[in-house]
């Protein structure tokens, strides 16, 4: 019979907070033993040094001039540890630590401290991992671990690199990673199942102590992993894992449950801070999977780094690096001057600075100088600038920063980005870098840019796709979601009637259903902003006559975009004051304004048409301008209706000429309007409308009120966060504080009524084609033209099913002859989802039953209002 294999090693590691307490070492102690017990491993636990000591131990290094301040930082340390040991860990320092803090007051004494040996360096700093993993090992010996300590210089050798300097040799290391039998079998002969070791040290060719240098400890760990060809390195810390954005920027974030080597690489490198970009290497070398996990949350998935799952194309990780500097060099020689880039190239060389990014034309090339690879101090820069001017024209750009779209497959989902290239294209961007490992895309743009366009760029991702984050293997949940407790997620008004929702539903589907209550209460957040003077409902979201009663009673006008509408309006109220009601359409016919102005509502005039070829209407009337401030704002290209790609408004330089027509009509100018886009969060945008319209109004002279639109965003994903309406209100309250001479108008369409609107559908057939799986759904784009109009994305749930399990994705299609008739791709519904199911498709109450239509000749859905 074969020799059982030996159990397989798992390496885990603990940074300086985890180990710093008691409570921490339990923590590590049931670890080890479960990992060991879980998966009949060996556990070999690698640790830092007790929070601040290795910065304590630079110190005492930097003041080695003198001997005795030197030696009375040492015994500040010696005391550190040696309360450490008897107040948090009960244990005797004296037997624990007393040769540890032996060698500590001897390196002090060192003849080799007054020149600061870098030997001695590496032994002192060194000493902070010895002290504390001998500290653990005697804490969980007397909690009956049977557990070993080895030190981690028998283990990790070093091997030299090209072009090292002295220091380098000695204080930031690399290590062997080659696979070494001998080395990994007396490794495999040590009699403890439970290991403790240190991070941070190793061994250097003269038999001497060496320094790993940053991220040391993940990296020694790392090397441990590959030396002794471990099932898998878990990296334990203070975070759940890698993000899909830096969580203090973009709250929406998303947890990366999975990632290849590469593409970690690539987020380690281009901004994350959990891991160091050194430490993934070795494990790729080795083939060793990598998991990041949080010590205080040791339930989540945390990140796992592997070679070995099927490779998900798409964005992961969206990363921002400030302090870029970029150079910019002309050629002043030919067109295509042979060995121009070399000859810039070898300057760089020279001052010791690594490029980042390159950009290249005939005549120019442009770098970026990373400031976590360089020290780009003014003066070397100066330095560098001199030298180069011999050869080219010099320019510095700075401080820039780097925003990466880290992912694998970029190349093959440019198609996906146009949201993204516009996002830029308000921006003026420096250099667009696409590396060639198709694995990152790199804008760099103004620093002071960066930080406010991360969370929309976030959201741009994910809405277009580019980010897959239904892949539910990679994409875990939101840094929000996380923080909130267990089962704390958004509340929504049709969990509670479901039952009645169902009974609906069973009257017949597709329908949609909207819920008052709901409606009224965002009527009345909006009422509650004392800044606003008069609030209008677009009722293009959703002119069903029970939402328009309720908002009409809870003190809203309305605002009508056609002779129709306006109709629909009095039809439905019929002794609504007209003073009430705007009418704000978009190349009308003439007939239309005829109409408006018989009526007596509020007309508004968007181009120099109307006033110029139908003066007569507009004698003696009251009227509004439409302003195109030139930009535009929201979910899709499709609602932005600002800017000059948008036909929309006044363009500010044509209000002149419009303003002498409206005279020559004899029509007076009251307000100013503009209305830029739609599904907007970005509250700020709001106060830049605002201040275009009061600045066109003070040469106008007789405006009275700046309305300036609609747009509030709602989150449809449920994930994301709502609408800021505090945020909101807050800039309201400051144009007004400006310029309170003005009266403010708003006109908010979607953020009143979508949330309260839900369709149902019943499931028709759920069919396997090649790896997909599709739930069809009696109605889609005829019933809600969203998905298909702008990839729009809105929450699906199997509702006779609310409580089962999230099944395998599917995608959830409806009826009609048309590839785009997806509602949503890759939803988790129940594995046991089947026909006659009622499916409820959430956020449906705006833009949704005004946009169905009877494509394929299918009936239009059924509407009810629940009082
Ligand atoms: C559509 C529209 C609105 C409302 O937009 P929402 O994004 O739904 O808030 C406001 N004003 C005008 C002129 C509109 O056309």
């Amino acid at each position: 019979m074969p020799a059982a294999a030996p159990a397989p090693w798992i390496v885990l590691k603990f940074g300086g907070t985890s180990v710093s307490k008691r409570s921490r070492w339990d923590t590590i102690g049931r670890l080890m033993r479960e990992t060991a017990g879980r998966d009949g491993a060996r556990v070999l636990t690698v640790v830092s040094a007790l929070s601040g000591v290795t910065n304590a131990l630079q110190a005492l290094i930097d003041g080695h001039a003198d001997a005795g301040a030197t030696a009375a930082a040492a015994e500040a340390l010696v005391e550190r540890h040696e309360r450490f040991c008897a107040d948090e860990l009960g244990l005797d320092p004296q037997a624990v630590l007393g040769a540890r803090m032996q060698a500590l007051r001897a390196l002090a004494a060192d003849p080799r401290r007054a020149a600061a040996a870098l030997d001695w360096q590496a032994e002192v700093l060194a000493q902070g991992e010895l002290c504390s993993s001998t500290l653990g090992a005697a804490y969980l010996r007397a909690q009956g671990l049977d557990i070993g300590w080895t030190d981690a210089r028998d283990w990790l050798r070093t091997v030299s690199i090209p072009n090292q300097g002295e220091w380098a040799r000695r204080l930031s290391v690399s290590c062997s990673t080659a696979s070494d039998d001998a080395l990994r079998a007396r490794f495999a002969a040590q009699p403890h199942a439970l290991l403790l070791s240190q991070g941070f040290i190793a061994r250097a060719d003269d038999g001497g102590t060496a320094i790993l240098g940053r991220g040391g400890s993940d990296t020694s760990a790392a090397y441990f992993g590959a030396l002794v060809g471990a099932r898998r390195v878990e990296i334990w810390t203070d975070v759940p894992g890698m993000f899909s954005a830096n969580p203090r920027q973009v709250p929406d974030a998303r947890l990366l449950t999975r990632l290849d080597y590469e593409e970690a690489q690539e987020i380690a490198t281009t901004g994350a801070k959990v891991l160091h970009p050194r430490c993934i290497q070795p494990c790729r070398d080795a083939g060793v999977p990598l998991w990041i996990r949080d010590t205080d949350r040791p339930e989540l998935p945390g990140t796992e780094i592997c070679g070995s799952a099927a490779p998900v194309p798409g964005v992961k990780a969206l990363s921002s690096r400030r302090g870029i500097v970029l150079v910019s060099m002309e050629s002043i020689g030919m067109w295509q001057q042979v060995g121009f880039t070399a000859d810039v190239f070898e300057r760089f060389k020279r001052h010791g600075l690594s490029i980042d990014l390159i950009g290249t034309s005939q005549t120019n090339i442009t770098v970026s100088l990373d400031p976590s690879e360089n020290l780009v101090s003014s003066n070397v820069l100066e330095a560098l600038c001199a030298d180069l001017a011999h050869v080219c024209r010099v320019k510095v750009i700075a401080p820039c920063a780097a925003i990466t779209l880290v992912g694998r497959g970029i190349r093959g989902l440019l198609h996906r980005l146009t949201e993204v290239w516009s996002e830029f294209g308000r921006e003026r961007v420096h250099l667009i870098s696409q590396s060639s490992n198709d694995l990152n895309l790199t804008f760099v743009v103004d620093e002071e840019l960066a930080d406010g366009i991360m969370p929309r760029l976030h959201g741009l991702l994910i809405a277009s796709g580019a980010m897959p984050v239904d892949e539910t293997a990679v994409f875990g949940p939101s840094w929000r979601r996380l923080g909130l407790p267990e089962g704390a997620r958004r509340e929504a008004w049709w969990m509670a009637r479901r039952d009645d929702l169902l009974d609906r539903a069973a009257a017949g589907t597709p329908r949609y259903v909207y819920d008052l209550d709901t409606v009224r209460a965002r009527a009345r957040g909006l009422a509650g902003i004392a800044a606003v003077d008069r609030r209008f409902f677009a009722i293009k979201a959703n002119p069903h006559p029970a939402i328009l009663r309720v908002l009409a009673e809870e003190g809203s006008g309305l605002e009508c975009v056609s002779a129709g509408e306006l109709a629909h309006v009095f039809a439905v109220l019929p002794d609504l004051d007209p003073g009430r009601v705007l009418f704000t359409p978009s190349f009308a016919p003439r007939a239309e304004y005829a109409d408006a102005l018989a009526r007596g509502v509020h007309v508004t005039v968007d181009s120099v048409a109307p006033l110029r070829d139908w003066p007569e209407l507009f004698a003696g009337r009251e009227i509004t301008l439409r302003i195109d401030p030139g930009f535009g704002s929201g979910h899709h290209e499709k609602v932005r209706t600002g800017g000059k790609g948008a036909k929309f408004g006044l363009a500010v330089d044509a209000v002149p000429a419009v303003v002498a027509a409206a005279a020559a009509a004899g029509a007076r100018i009251v307000g100013l309007h503009a209305h830029i886009g739609s599904g907007i969060h970005d509250t700020a945008h709001w106060r830049e409308v605002h201040a275009v319209l009061a600045s066109t109004a003070d040469e106008i002279g007789t405006v009275a009120f700046l309305d300036i639109g609609g747009g509030l965003g709602i989150a449809y994903d449920p994930d994301a966060e709502a609408f800021d309406l505090a945020a909101y209100a807050r800039e309201l309250v400051e144009m007004k504080a400006a310029r309170p001479e003005y009266a403010l108008w708003i006109e908010p369409g979607r953020w009143l009524v979508a949330e309260a609107g839900v369709l149902l559908l019943t499931a028709t057939q759920v069919v396997d084609k090649q790896g997909v799986r599709r739930v069809g759904a009696d109605a889609g784009m005829n019933a809600l033209l969203r998905p298909a109009l702008y990839g729009a994305f809105h929450e699906i749930v199997n509702l006779s099913r609310l409580d089962a399990p999230p099944g395998t994705p599917v995608d959830v299609v409806g009826p009609i002859c048309e590839s785009g008739d997806v509602l949503g791709r890759r939803r988790r519904l129940p594995d046991a989802t089947r026909e006659g199911d009622v499916l409820l498709v959430a956020d449906a109450g705006a833009y949704g039953m005004v946009m169905a239509n009877t494509y394929n000749q299918r009936a239009l859905p059924v509407e009810e209002a629940l009082a």
